[in-house]
C-alpha cells in the first residue's frame, strides 16, 4: 500500500514537461464537453500541460467581436502549433439562439485565411471498421488547398436581361475585359479568384508533406474545361516539382503525377491507398467527406492545417455534434465519438515534441493513439462505430466511459 502511494507520488512528479506552449482553441457544444473530458482524463494526469488558451466558444467570440479568433490565429503564427476544438459557424438560427451582435464568420475560415495553408485529412483506420472500398488497405490522405476559389467568391443574382463582363483593372489603369454572358433574362453569376503565391505554397506544402510521410502525391483538377484557371494550378505544380522537388522525389523512390479529376476519382477506387491526393479547395472539401464516409465516420479522421511557414493547426474534421449536445443538456446520456478530437491533441503534442525535442511527449502521443485504437479493436466503442463495425462482441459506451476506457487501456500499455 505504502509502495503504491510512493509510486503514485513519483508518477505525479514524473509528469512530462513541455517547453513551448501549445495554442489551445476551445470550442462549442458537445465537442467542448469532450474537450474538457479529454484534458482531465487523458492529458493532465500525465503532462504538465502548457497551453495559451483561447476561448473560441460562440459566446466569447460574440463578446470580443470575434477578436479572440484573430488573436488565436496570431498566437498560432507565434508559437507554431495549435489544437482546435470544433466551433459553431453562425447562421440565422444561431443569431437568435446566442443573441449575437453579428453573424460572425467561420473561425476555420478566419484561421485558414490568416495561415494560408493546406489541410491534410487522413482516415483513422482500425481493425473492425473496414472501408467500404474493400481494396483500400492503407489510408488515403486528402490535401485540400485552404484558400480562395468558391470560398472567397463574389456573386450577383442577375435580375434580367443585360451583359455580364469580367474586368481586371491593373494599377496603371489598363483593363482586361472578357464577356461572361449576354443575358436575355434573369440568371446568376459568380466571380472567384486565387493567387499564384497561394497556389505555389499549396504545391510546396503537398510536396513537402509527401516527402515527410514517404507517400506518392497525386494532383487532379478539371484543366480540360477550365483551360486557364485550373490549368494555372497544374502549371504551378509542374513548375514547383521540376525546380524544387523532382530530385528529392526520385531519391526517395516516390512518384508525383497530375491527372484529370475524373480520372483520379475512378483510379482512387482501384488503388490500395497509402498516398496523398491533392485537391483544389472545393474538390478537397467534398472528396475528404467521401473518403472519410467510406472509411466509416467523420469522427475517425485526422485533420491538420499546414501553413507555408511551417505552422500547424490540428483539429477534428467534424462539427460540434449539436444534436448530442441538446441531449446532454437535457441530462440524457450521449455516446459521442471523441477519437478525432483526441487525435487533434496527439497530433499537436507530437509536433510540439518534435519541434522542442521532447521525445517523451512524442512517445506519449503515440501511446495515447495506440490505446485509443486498441480500445476500439477490443470491442469497446461509441454508438456510431458500433453501428458499422464487423466485430462481434461489442460494448457500446457513453461519451465519458469511452474516454475512461481509453485511459484504462493506456495505463495497461507497457
Ligand atoms: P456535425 O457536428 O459534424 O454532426 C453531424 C452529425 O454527424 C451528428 O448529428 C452525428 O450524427 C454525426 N457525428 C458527427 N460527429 C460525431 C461524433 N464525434 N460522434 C458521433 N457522431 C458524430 O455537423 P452539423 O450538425 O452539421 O454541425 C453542427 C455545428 O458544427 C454547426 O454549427 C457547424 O457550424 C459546426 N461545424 C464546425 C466544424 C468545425 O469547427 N471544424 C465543422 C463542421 C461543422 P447523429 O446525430 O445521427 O448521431
Ligand atoms: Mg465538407
Amino acid at each position: 500500500m505504502r509502495l503504491c502511494q510512493r509510486f503514485g507520488m513519483e508518477d505525479r512528479m514524473a509528469k512530462i514537461q513541455m517547453k513551448t506552449p501549445l495554442v489551445e482553441m476551445d470550442g462549442d457544444e458537445m465537442t467542448r464537453i469532450l474537450w474538457k473530458m479529454i484534458k482531465d482524463e487523458l492529458l493532465l494526469p500525465y503532462i504538465d500541460l502548457k497551453t495559451e488558451y483561447y476561448d473560441l466558444g460562440l459566446e466569447y467570440r460574440n463578446e470580443t467581436n470575434d477578436k479572440v479568433t484573430f488573436d488565436s490565429a496570431e498566437a498560432t503564427k507565434k508559437y507554431g502549433v495549435a489544437v482546435k476544438c470544433a466551433t459553431i459557424t453562425p447562421n440565422a438560427a444561431r443569431m437568435t439562439e446566442y443573441d449575437l451582435k453579428e453573424m460572425w464568420k467561420s473561425p476555420n475560415g478566419t484561421i485558414r485565411a490568416a495561415l494560408d495553408g493546406t489541410v491534410f485529412r487522413t482516415p483513422i483506420q482500425v481493425k473492425g471498421i473496414e472501408p467500404c472500398v474493400k481494396n483500400w488497405e492503407k489510408p488515403i490522405t486528402l490535401a485540400r488547398h485552404a484558400y480562395g476559389d468558391v470560398y472567397k467568391n463574389t456573386e450577383i443574382k442577375v435580375p434580367g436581361a443585360g451583359k455580364a463582363e469580367l474586368v481586371f483593372t491593373a494599377e496603371d489603369g489598363t483593363e482586361i475585359r472578357e464577356l461572361i454572358h449576354q443575358f436575355d433574362g434573369s440568371g446568376i453569376i459568380q466571380g472567384i479568384h486565387n493567387t499564384d503565391k497561394s497556389i505555389t505554397s499549396f504545391a510546396r506544402a503537398c510536396f513537402s508533406y509527401a516527402l515527410d510521410t514517404k507517400q506518392d502525391l497525386w494532383f487532379a483538377t478539371k484543366d480540360t474545361i477550365s483551360k486557364k484557371y485550373d490549368h494555372n494550378f497544374k502549371d504551378i505544380f509542374a513548375d514547383v516539382y521540376e525546380k524544387e522537388y523532382k530530385e528529392k522525389f526520385e531519391a526517395a523512390g516516390l512518384e508525383y503525377f497530375y491527372t484529370l479529376i475524373d480520372d483520379a476519382v475512378a483510379r482512387v477506387m482501384k488503388t490500395k491507398g497509402g498516398f496523398i491526393w491533392a485537391c483544389k479547395n472545393y474538390d478537397g472539401d467534398v472528396m475528404s467527406d467521401m473518403v472519410s464516409s467510406a472509411c466509416g465516420s467523420l469522427a475517425m479522421m485526422t485533420s491538420v492545417l499546414v501553413s507555408p511557414d511551417g505552422v500547424y493547426e490540428y483539429e477534428a474534421a467534424h462539427g460540434t455534434v449539436q444534436r448530442h449536445y441538446y441531449k446532454h443538456l437535457k441530462g440524457e446520456e450521449t455516446s459521442t465519438n471523441s477519437v478525432a478530437t483526441i487525435f487533434a491533441w496527439t497530433g499537436a503534442l507530437r509536433k510540439r515534441g518534435e519541434l522542442d525535442e521532447i521525445p517523451e511527449l512524442m512517445a506519449f502521443a503515440d501511446k495515447l493513439e495506440k490505446a485509443t485504437l486498441q480500445t476500439i479493436e477490443s470491442g469497446k466503442m461509441t454508438k456510431d462505430l458500433a453501428l458499422i463495425t464487423e466485430l462481434e462482441d461489442v460494448t457500446v459506451l457513453n461519451s465519458e466511459q469511452f474516454i475512461q476506457e481509453i485511459r484504462t487501456t493506456m495505463e495497461a500499455l507497457d
